[in-house]
């Protein structure tokens, strides 16, 4: 074992050739995903939370330290990884942790609970008992979707990771209407309507229990897509949710695209379902960007700071021209992303860069003007 520092908590983490031979899982470049949901919960307060699948206990442990929660779970299936997690929360906390069969209690100023089991057989014993719940898995968190709508309150807060590319961009196409009930679209676009098919899936699922969606924020970086929702609570908001949802068509000679809301798609070739709705509350988005200013500690500021500084700006639309991907299309060479921006702007046009892709633009200007605007400059 060795030491790491990550936020304000150090944990001891097992020696291994690769991140994937360890007996338990850290991955250091995922530190930046931790910070951004840390700030989510320094403005948002939940008090009950949980780290479904926690392996060394590092998120659920920065929660306890970094956010306002009072009361924080941390979970893992491996005994390995629950050893450690006992290990690591009293290398941060000072205090005595209460073993009771599967779960230790360290009860101080915070209430830290340990628990050996199935996540998804932990979130069936606490129902709507949690104000948030993460679920950062191997790859697809479908597998713990549902459980963790019963298991968060009615009102309250979804984060969920899914680190599984290949499906949700195309890659494998099958194995997305496996996991997701959706055809994925392949190319340039494909971060995004990964991000809205799995967005698109929550809303799905919430829905039978009479629950709709807020995306409070979604995005993609570092080969993961990561959504955070807030349930809204009754049939109306299921319905309106549902509504949200839609169809893309995409044009792979010319690329472009076009959205169509409703439940079922009217046209052949039509990709989803997606969430249409909003990937973001500016609210939230604003202060959690004002915390990363103000220099709030993290694990990763300045990433950090890049991060919420560009998803704020970010135009809240679906989907984007690919500078790169239409310039070859129309045998026009750009790299010039902010003169394209600007004359969009001349022409009355909204437009902003996406982190969805270094070289894509996010505008409401018809393709035909985004093109003759791409030739002339
Ligand atoms: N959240 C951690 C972090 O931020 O460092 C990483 C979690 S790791 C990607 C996934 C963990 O889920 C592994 O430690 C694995 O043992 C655990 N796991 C897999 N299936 C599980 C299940 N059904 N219930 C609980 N934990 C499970």
């Amino acid at each position: 074992l060795f030491e790491v520092t990550e936020g304000k908590a150090k944990i001891l983490v097992p020696k291994a050739e690769s991140i994937y031979d360890s007996p338990v899982f850290y991955n250091p470049r995922m530190a930046l995903n931790r910070d951004v949901v840390v700030l989510l919960l320094k403005v948002l307060k939940p008090k009950i939370v949980l780290d479904a699948l926690s392996a060394t206990g590092i998120r659920g442990i920065r929660f306890a330290l970094e956010t306002p929660a009072e009361e924080v779970w941390l979970n893992d299936i491996s005994l390995e990884a629950y050893e450690l997690m006992k290990r690591n929360v009293l290398l941060n906390f000072p205090g005595e942790l209460k073993e009771e069969s599967n779960r230790a209690i360290l009860e101080g100023e915070k209430r830290i609970v340990v628990n050996h089991d199935d996540a998804n057989r932990l979130m069936a014993e606490k129902h709507r008992y949690f104000h948030f719940i993460d679920l950062d898995p191997f790859g697809s968190p479908m597998e713990f979707l549902d459980t963790a709508l019963r298991s968060v309150k009615r009102k309250g807060i979804l984060g969920v990771t899914a680190t599984d590319g290949a499906p949700l961009c195309g890659a494998h196409p099958k194995a997305c209407l496996r996991k997701y009930l959706a055809v994925p679209l392949r190319g340039e676009l494909c971060h995004e309507v990964g991000t809205r098919i799995l967005v698109g899936i929550i809303a799905r699922y919430a829905a039978k229990y009479d629950l709709g969606i807020e995306v409070l924020l979604a995005y993609y970086k570092d080969h993961y897509f990561r959504a955070f929702v807030r349930l809204r609570d009754g049939a109306r908001k299921g319905d309106e949710s549902l509504e949200n949802l839609g169809y893309v068509y995409f044009d792979e000679r010319t690329g472009k695209f076009e959205i169509e809301r409703g439940f079922l798609p009217t046209r052949p070739n039509a990709y989803g379902p997606v969430w249409l709705g909003p990937l973001k509350n500016e609210d939230i988005v604003n202060e959690m960007f004002e915390l990363v200013k103000k220099g709030v500690e993290l694990a990763r500021p300045r990433e950090a700071l890049k991060l919420m500084h560009m998803l704020h700006e970010e135009l809240d639309i679906p989907l984007f021209y690919d500078t790169h991907a239409i310039g070859k299309r129309i045998k026009v060479e750009t790299k010039k992303l902010g003169e394209i921006i600007k004359a969009l702007w001349k022409r009355g046009y909204r437009a902003t860069r996406t982190h969805f892709s270094p070289t894509g633009i996010k505008t409401d200007a018809p393709y035909e003007v985004f093109v003759e605007v791409m030739k002339r400059l």
